[in-house]
């Protein structure tokens, strides 16, 4: 084993040892007091969005900040497009991102939150290219293979669906296929991070298969408010997404979820029993982090959506 293999394993296993304690954001002080072999090498930089473990010649992360010159920006594929440190291409820090690229060699992307200092974290993620003259990187989740396809498909056609359902009023001033492409970016990245607050969890029936979850938008993106954060956002199974977004379920405002009435009414088999009545007046599984849960005023809109559709 190489020696960036061990420092980049140590760096996820620290924060898998956080995530499994129910921590998943990270102040800057934390971030910095990651060691490995006795020797304090940090996660992120003090000062510069690509952190390089000195002499080593690769980044073990890059941040993006509130602060920052440039924001998440992403590709038609929904890959995030990364910005070299500065216009030097041969700058050190520049440097070892493209080793990272040459080397496949995996990094963290440390995001910062809107509403206070701290950071999210997505990992493993990897450099698929670099481009000198654009001075940028584009980075893609490692594991991008699970939700390709069938699940980017079927959430493109229910964004599809969904969009022709709805009320011209809440589509603003974007045209069909703006608001496509916008769903179809931040996509993977958003899917991640909500994944990872809820511990891999659908929030109603908490079954924990990430190949079968999904994130649900509470206002869609779409719409002017749809930002993607995470506290837009729900950890759902394929099921209950597609429920949630038909108004078979509503989620209020106190987190309870409310089933649809006249799903109550009907009488079937166990899906309908166990799948949903079961859920009527029970509580959501939440994320640990207050700044992550689902935001109230935008559970509230939402909830009308649902009561007007019961
Ligand atoms: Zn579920």
């Amino acid at each position: 084993m190489t020696s960036h293999d061990e420092i980049v394993n140590a760096a996820f296993s620290w924060l898998n040892e956080h995530f499994k304690k129910g921590q998943t954001l990270f102040n800057r002080d934390e971030l910095l007091d990651f060691s490995f072999q006795g020797k304090r090498l940090g996660l992120v930089d003090r000062q510069k969005g690509i952190h390089v473990i000195s002499g080593s010649g690769f980044a073990i992360s890059i941040t993006t900040t509130n602060a920052g010159n440039y924001n998440d920006r992403f590709n038609d594929s929904g890959q995030l497009l990364y910005h070299y440190q500065g216009t030097d291409p041969n700058l050190k820090s520049n440097i070892a991102l493209k080793n990272n690229y040459k080397k496949n060699i995996p990094l963290i992307y440390f995001r910062q939150i809107q509403s206070d200092r701290r950071y999210e974290c997505i990992y493993p993620v990897l450099v698929v290219n670099a481009d000198d003259l654009k001075c940028e990187v584009t980075i893609d989740l490692f594991d991008y293979g699970i939700n390709t396809n069938a699940e980017s498909q079927m959430e493109t056609l229910s964004n599809v669906m969904a969009f022709e359902e709805k009320e011209p009023s809440l589509i603003d001033n974007r045209s069909y296929s703006e608001s496509i492409r916008l769903n179809r970016n931040h996509q993977a990245f958003f899917r991640k991070r909500v994944l990872t607050a809820y511990s891999n969890k659908c929030s109603i029936c908490k079954f924990a298969h990430p190949e079968l979850l999904q994130a649900g938008h509470i206002i869609p993106d779409r719409d002017s408010k749809g930002v993607a954060e995470v506290y837009n956002g729900i950890s759902l199974c394929s099921i209950h997404h597609l429920a949630f977004d038909r108004n078979f379920i509503g989620i209020d405002p106190n987190y309870d979820i409310n089933v649809n009435k006249k799903l109550l009414d009907e009488i079937d088999g166990p899906m309908l029993q166990h799948g949903f009545k079961d859920f009527h007046h029970k509580k959501i599984f939440l994320p640990t982090e207050d700044v992550l849960k689902p935001n109230k005023a935008f559970l509230e809109k939402r909830f009308e959506e649902f009561k007007s559709a019961s």
